[in-house]
């Protein structure tokens, strides 16, 4: 039994869709489970719905669900050509499009994004594009179990993070999937929505569907969990930036987490933690080019490689926190107490840096940041600086290779690139610093041509 994941360009139209089809139907033999996202762009137009709502935009609104029903109906109609299919299919997604309006115009009345809400407007996406590669297997003869993920992606509440209750996902799905299996049908469900255990609408945050995809591999101990997507697999950095970045062949748990947590967009930061813990290999692969070998990501094994880089990521968005404190000298537990309060505010925090008087850390960027700086100035100046990006190397060994640390800092100083934080080298594989969100491009483009091309 394997999973396989589809993102939103897999399904972003009816083509599309049809090599989804053509893919799955390749994979029949190996009983795959499949996992989908809304079609490309959906999420976002519900989350500017949501937004428009909360501002009481109700033109900009009724043009969002507007724009989702569309999409869909055209879809449909491009797809599906059995009479009685069609019929219902149009149906339901008229149905949910009426669900979500009424969804919007109490977001509008109560102004405010209700933590209850969100999930239950954001889940008809992936609704809507499981429904139409549904019918459009069953069109083709390929008999299909629809299973709504809210019965086995269990989390805790909006007001405790929503976050996955492997123990509870794996018990769901005993219950509502293993007894499907027998009969062997092609089991059809979707990623990012989750519920409480009491059936509450929750989601895995945006781009979770790869995280679903894992949380419920690892709930089966399937064989193998696919994610197909729009590139050939995990590249050797973003091919926005570098168009000639190359698929990497095979990359361990450990590799494939760091690049993920340091911003590469293919996979959900979380998404690698199931599967390792399980020891499921992970394989991203390309849905526009299915033949292509794409990226395996297989358990952490000691290479006695020689120090090199393989991938390079980053991440926006980013504020550095700098406390500036002579207690800290004498006064360790200070250290604790900054952190509790960061964690009050839900703040993951990226890098630390401590020297005898100052701590640095990092933040994605948020609104209330005065109210942050406020509560964090308890024992110190604290100073902000926003706009700056997280550039990371993942490689093997690198802890060993002063060679490479140097290169890197001589480089960025002759290009002028201003670096604010060096992560001590605490890990054999990988190397992170700070710099100006406008040197990003830059930045990666050296690295790349240096330590890659
Ligand atoms: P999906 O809709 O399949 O979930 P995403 O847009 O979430 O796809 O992720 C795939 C995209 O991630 C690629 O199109 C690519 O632009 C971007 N990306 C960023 N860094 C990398 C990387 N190192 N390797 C592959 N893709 C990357
Ligand atoms: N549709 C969701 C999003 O766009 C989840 C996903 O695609 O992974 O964030
Ligand atoms: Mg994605």
């Amino acid at each position: 039994m394997i999973i396989m994941k589809f993102g939103g360009t897999s399904v972003k139209n009816s083509q599309a869709i049809l090599n989804v089809v053509a893919i799955i139907k390749k994979y029949q033999k190996r009983k795959p489970i499949i996992v989908l996202s809304a079609m490309a762009g959906v999420t976002n137009t519900l989350v500017a719905a949501l937004q428009a709502a909360v501002k009481q935009q109700k033109q900009k609104v009724r043009k969002c669900i507007d724009q989702i029903n569309t999409l869909h109906l055209h879809t449909v109609a491009e797809l599906i050509t059995a009479v009685k299919l069609k019929e219902n299919l149009t149906h339901f997604i008229t149905t949910e499009t009426e669900k979500l309006r009424v969804l919007l115009s109490a977001v509008e009345t109560i102004r405010f994004e209700s933590e209850n809400l969100m999930p239950a407007i954001l889940s008809v996406g992936e609704i809507l594009s499981s429904q139409i590669l549904n019918a459009t297997l069953n069109q083709q003869g390929i008999k299909t179990q629809y299973l709504d993920a809210r019965k086995f992606i269990i989390t805790t509440d909006p007001q405790n993070g929503s976050k996955p209750i492997p123990r509870a996902i794996r018990r769901a799905a005993a219950k509502h999937i293993v007894p499907l299996l027998k009969k062997d049908p092609l089991i059809i469900t979707q990623g990012f929505i989750a519920a409480t255990p009491e059936g509450v609408p929750t989601t895995l945050g945006r781009n979770g569907s790869d995280y679903s995809a894992s949380l419920l591999g690892a709930a089966l101990d399937v064989d193998e969990i696919q994610i197909w997507t729009d590139v050939n697999g995990i590249l050797t950095a973003d091919p926005t930036i570098i168009p000639s970045a190359r698929p990497l062949q095979m990359m361990t748990f450990d590799e494939a987490s760091e690049l993920a947590y340091f911003g590469a967009r293919v996979l959900h930061p979380a998404s690698i933690q199931p599967a390792m813990e399980q020891s499921i290999p992970v394989r991203v692969l390309n849905s526009r080019f299915p033949d292509e070998k794409g990226t395996i990501i297989v358990p952490n094994i000691t290479v006695r490689e020689k120090p090199h880089v393989k991938s390079i990521a980053y991440k926006e968005n980013i504020t550095l926190v700098t406390l500036q404190s002579s207690s800290l000298l004498f006064s360790p537990e200070i250290l604790g107490e900054f952190f509790q309060r960061m964690t009050r505010y839900g703040k993951h925090v990226y890098a630390v840096n401590k020297s005898a008087t100052t701590l640095s850390l990092t933040i994605e960027k948020q609104e209330d940041i005065a109210r942050i700086v406020k509560e964090l100035s308890f024992s110190g100046d604290v100073h902000i600086e926003s706009g700056k990006a997280i550039v990371s190397i993942v490689g093997q060994n690198l802890k060993h290779n002063p060679v490479i640390v140097w290169q890197i800092i001589k480089m960025l100083g002759e290009a002028k690139i201003k670096l604010d934080l060096i992560s001590q080298m605490s890990s054999q594989i990988s190397f992170m610093f700070i710099v100006d969100e406008k040197d990003i491009e830059k930045t990666v483009k050296l690295l790349h041509r240096e330590f890659i091309e």
